[in-house]
């Protein structure tokens, strides 16, 4: 990571996991604190901004967001390329979407080495009554994998917070 104008340290936060999992509903919640019911199509690869102080260090998460490329299996190394953090995100109602996300750490692992935070995160936790994928299996896989698990809500305003947190106190100590 580098330090930017006015001493805050940039970092490069990218969104994995299969389309409609919530990734967008997830940024969008935590630097907008908005919520939408329908899908949001980005246009493009986008990134938004948030700072964040903790025990006075400045830290500046540059969060990548895709523009749903995801779908058509199109989304390149390009994206996730010197990325500092990533948060690979599941449904909790999606057995499917669950092995996506491994396959998501598979590729970020061979390509970035163990240097990047890591985080899994399932999503749509107000969803609990059709959940499919166990807790203990989702923590035992992020531990396997040296990652943290969160469970989200972008709809609730569950977890995200918490999560980001998390994800920037270890970015402050790898540095
Ligand atoms: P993306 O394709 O991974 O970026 O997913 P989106 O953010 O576009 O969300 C896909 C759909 O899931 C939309 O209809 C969202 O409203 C919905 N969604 C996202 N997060 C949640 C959540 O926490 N709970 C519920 N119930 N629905 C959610
Ligand atoms: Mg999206």
């Amino acid at each position: 990571a580098r330090t930017g104008g006015g001493g805050s340290l940039q970092v490069k936060v990218v969104l994995l996991g299969e389309g409609c999992v919530g990734k967008t509903s997830i940024v969008l919640r935590y630097v907008q604190n908005q919520f939408n019911d329908k899908h949001i199509q980005t246009l493009q690869a986008s990134f938004l901004q948030k700072n964040l102080t903790i025990n006075r260090r400045r830290l500046c998460l540059n969060i990548w967001d895709t523009a749903g490329q995801e779908r058509y299996h199109a989304l390149g190394p390009i994206y996730y390329r010197d990325s500092h953090a990533a948060i690979v995100v599941y449904d909790i109602t999606d057995e499917d979407s669950f092995t996506k996300a491994k396959n998501w750490v598979r590729e970020l692992r061979k390509m970035l080495g163990d240097s990047c935070v890591l985080v899994i995160v399932g999503n749509k936790s107000d969803l609990e009554k059709n959940k499919v994928i166990q807790e203990k299996d989702a923590q035992e896989y992020a531990a396997s994998v040296g990652a943290k698990h969160f469970y989200t809500s972008a709809k609730q305003n569950k977890g995200i917070e918490e999560m980001f947190l998390d994800l920037s106190k270890r970015l402050l100590e790898k540095e």
